[in-house]
């Protein structure tokens, strides 16, 4: 970096820290790591990390070893990805967080929830690999709701993590698909059938796909994402989530 770059970046920070003072979103705390991160180390750690035991399938935190290694929700109904990494739990201050970013726009959090995921691949070093990193699409409906799609920003920090090609054109979800909150966990999963569809000028065949998305609830959507990408030709459908209810 040119004296020049330093010079002018240091006179940039300045500024913006002048107008913008980029204290802890949380604890309203300063730290030097905030000005990247948007909250302070203390207030990241309360963030409630996925811990083992894990399901050996969804990844979710079991309270105790089971024989299988299964939670009981993928020992009756087995979801259709082949394997997940979930990095926090979806409880306490990360509700909260979600819940900011969501309705108020504070996009500076996607930075944070990136942080999150990386932290916790490095953590248990876990290695990517795969073809492709395909992030659950919003419907257009939804899409135009909310003005971004939050498992994109995730897959595009994942993808610049590993080296890994991001690709948005493969899977589509049309805006018909449903609204699904009200109804029964049976008939959301009847619900989503016909969901996905793939963009038929692509090819899957023996691919091996990251599926990435912000939040597992009951796993049901991820879960028919990875079917439409099997039906399709995808050899593996690992399932990449920031946190799960
Ligand atoms: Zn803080
Ligand atoms: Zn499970």
């Amino acid at each position: 970096m040119l004296a020049s770059d330093i010079m002018f970046k240091t006179v940039y920070d300045g500024l913006l820290d002048l107008f913008f003072p980029r204290n802890c979103l949380v604890c309203r705390g300063w730290h030097p790591s905030t000005a990247e991160l948007v909250l302070c180390p203390q207030c990241l750690e309360r963030i409630p990390a996925n811990s083992p035991p894990f399901c050996s399938h969804c990844s979710r935190h079991l309270p105790a070893r089971t024989d299988d290694g299964l939670c009981g929700d993928c020992r009756k109904n087995p979801p259709a990805f082949d394997q997940a990494w979930v990095a926090a739990r979806y409880e306490g201050l990360l509700v909260e967080l979600v819940r900011q970013h969501k309705f108020s726009g504070k996009t500076a959090l996607r930075r944070t929830f990136a942080h999150i995921i990386l932290a916790f691949l490095r953590h248990y070093k876990i290695t990517l690999t795969a073809d492709m990193i395909v992030p659950v699409p919003l419907s257009s409906v939804r899409l135009r709701e909310r003005g971004y799609n939050q498992s994109l920003f995730l897959a595009q920090a994942l993808g610049q993590y590993s080296g890994i090609p991001v690709r948005t054109d493969i899977l589509e979800r049309p805006s018909a698909s449903l609204r699904q909150s009200g109804l029964g966990r049976k008939e959301r999963f009847t619900n989503m059938q016909e969901a996905f569809r793939i963009n038929p000028s692509v090819t899957l065949q023996k691919r091996t796909i990251i599926l990435v998305d912000d939040l597992l609830t009951t796993g049901a959507t991820a879960s028919q994402a990875a079917r439409t990408l099997k039906e399709h030709g995808a050899s593996t459908v690992t399932l990449l989530a920031l946190a799960a209810a």
